[in-house]
């Protein structure tokens, strides 16, 4: 089984270390796939630990939760990538991610800035 990020190498070399906390994303791409990855999984503590620190005591939960438990992940398509690289300290990664809720087929188009502190990558907020 590929893993539910779009990469072709089975979740447990590709995602499942970062959701497990055995290693950490080395770029915003990465991150951005493994966050995307979280929610199939849910695994709701990944998404609220990527979060950018200042950002974490917002983080509601159970909204989080809700999402990950009531959507079908349908899949996440990368558009276009903007530094970010194990060389940067920022990035953004315009993205698509498609799921299934109530019947509905949903289209979360957005382009998210990723920032690095003491080498970890996070998630800090949409931009576009
Ligand atoms: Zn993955």
């Amino acid at each position: 089984m590929p893993c539910p990020c779009g990469s072709i190498s089975p979740y447990e070399t590709c995602c499942e270390p970062f959701h497990k906390g055995k290693s950490f994303p080395a770029t915003a791409e990465q991150l951005m796939r493994s966050r995307y990855s979280a929610f199939v999984k849910q695994e709701v503590d990944y998404l609220r630990e990527t979060l950018w620190p200042p950002n974490q005591k917002h983080f509601d939960e159970i909204a989080h939760r809700s999402r990950a438990e009531n959507s079908l992940w349908l899949g996440l398509s990368i558009y276009d990538i903007g530094g970010g690289s194990e060389q940067d300290s920022r990035g953004t990664v315009l993205f698509n991610a498609r799921s299934m809720a109530n019947g509905k087929l949903q289209e979360q188009v957005e382009n998210s800035l990723f920032r690095k502190r003491d080498g970890r990558w996070y998630y800090v907020k949409a931009v576009g």
